[in-house]
């Protein structure tokens, strides 16, 4: 890809301002997007932290949930946080009854794995797969997160939480052009994973 790729940012909720800056800062075109046509001029998708059962709802009401599905499905590069991570499980834990997902990643995820009373907490995480290959450890902060239980032999673990009671438990995954944090890096100085997820929509 020649030039700056165009990334959008589901703007349904969110922390969305937070997800286009660190695009912004890794050189690619961010814009923020809400409906169906905005979707053909992307290169790539940030979906944000926030409430999933909220999100899916409302992208079900601004019929994106369908097109966005079938374009993740095609190969277009997406990268979820948090709740985006639910959004992007094949299968969730511990959702509503009736709570759907986008899907893509062949992993089951669980909502809220933390408990309530580590509602949210900061982890140093070490992120396999970023640039430089053995920087510093990500601080990486959790706000009522999910964890990744289980993941299908293609998905690759990019970081595990390290010690206390979650120890070896999955915060970050990648499958193909599909990335996903249970944490959120919009919220600290730490550019890498958007780095990351640029460089896979920029296939270099
Ligand atoms: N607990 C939220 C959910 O289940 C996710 C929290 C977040 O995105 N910070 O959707």
């Amino acid at each position: 890809m020649s030039g700056s790729p165009t990334i959008g940012v589901l703007a349904l909720q969110g922390d969305v301002r937070e997800h286009l800056r660190m695009l912004e800062h890794c050189g690619a075109h961010a814009v923020a997007v809400r409906r169906p046509a905005e979707l053909d001029m992307l290169d790539g998708i940030v979906i944000p932290g926030g409430e999933s059962t909220t999100i899916i709802k409302l992208a079900d009401a601004f019929e994106i949930t369908e097109p966005l599905g079938k374009l993740l499905h095609d190969g277009l590069p997406a990268f979820g946080t948090c709740a985006g991570m639910i959004l992007l499980a094949d299968r969730i834990q511990g959702g509503t009854a009736d709570q759907t997902t986008l899907g893509g990643i062949d992993m089951t995820v669980r909502r809220n794995a933390f408990g309530r009373q580590v509602d949210s907490f900061e982890a140093m995480v070490h992120l396999r797969g970023l640039d430089p290959g053995a920087g510093p450890a990500y601080h990486a902060v959790f706000i009522r997160a999910p964890w990744v239980e289980s993941v299908g032999d293609g998905v690759d673990v990019v970081g595990r939480i390290e010690g206390g009671p979650a120890d070896g438990r999955i915060v970050a995954v990648r499958e193909g052009r599909l990335l996903a944090t249970s944490f959120h890096p919009e919220l600290t100085e730490d550019a890498r994973m958007h780095a990351l997820f640029s460089s896979i929509v920029k296939g270099t």
